[in-house]
């Protein structure tokens, strides 16, 4: 349950636009040109997606929200922050505002759901079990999984298997949450399941930007698709 509080500094913490690219070029050692003079703002509380054939990009322009890349010209703003300018000591603050979910949901099999889910908590230093208790069993009950915790990943079926990896995104509540594929090992019943709970996240305020190819399942929302063609936004 959000508190006057926490709503008061969710609205201090977050910018008007989540992410915004001026003139972004990257350009990897060897000389290849992925992004090519891109501009583009998604502001705070939005949905969209990203579209475009493989090569276009799409990896690239992620790369360069979560910090692992760096832009080689133009700049790079995510809530409120130039992340071409910020020192590696402040690139972990930034990542904790981004929950990432995979194609392939990176779960660790030896692990039990509960712990890959409470892995954010306690790489972002929090050492209290109880409340790292209560935040795991919070957003699996977000995804619809409570009562999974003590099970492995092998043991839950593909789409069970990505709404854990969605609530390993979400249990930092994190102000972005950036999806690469999520639905792309899913069938049309788990997919659309799976794109509903974006859905529900976004309506709660979490800014949304979602790699996808399901046209069919993308048509069903009202958002905004940026298309990358060849590096360039189209
Ligand atoms: P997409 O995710 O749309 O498939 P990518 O962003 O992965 O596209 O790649 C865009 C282009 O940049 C491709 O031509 C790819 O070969 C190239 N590329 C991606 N990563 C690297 C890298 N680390 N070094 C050199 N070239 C790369």
């Amino acid at each position: 349950m959000s508190t006057p509080c926490s709503i008061f500094f969710f609205l201090l913490t977050t910018f008007e636009n989540m992410i915004q690219f001026t003139n972004v070029t990257k350009r990897y050692p060897g000389g290849h040109q992925a992004l090519s003079n891109v501009s583009f703002e998604l502001k705070s509380g939005e949905m969209a997606f990203l579209t475009g054939h493989s090569g276009a990009g799409k990896s690239t322009l992620l790369k360069l929200i979560t910090c692992i890349e760096r832009p080689t010209a133009g700049q790079v703003m995510v809530n409120g922050k130039n992340l071409g300018k910020l020192g590696r000591r402040h690139v972990p603050a930034v990542r904790r505002q981004i929950g990432m979910i995979f194609q392939d949901h990176k779960l660790i099999n030896e692990r039990t759901v509960f712990d890959n889910v409470a892995l954010p908590l306690v790489i972002a230093g929090l050492h209290n079990h109880q409340e790292i208790a209560r935040r795991v069993r919070a957003a699996l009950d977000k995804v619809g999984l409570l009562g999974k915790e003590k099970q492995y990943p092998v043991t839950l079926s593909s789409g069970e298997q990505q709404r854990v990896g969605i609530a390993r995104a979400v249990v930092n509540k994190p102000a972005l949450l950036l999806a690469d594929e999520p639905t792309g090992n899913l069938d049309p019943d788990l997919a659309a399941e799976v794109m509903g709970l974006f859905g529900q996240f976004n309506q709660v305020g979490v800014t949304v930007l979602i790699v996808s190819h399901n046209i069919d399942l993308i048509s069903r929302f009202r958002s905004r698709i940026l298309h990358l063609e060849n590096g360039g936004l189209v």
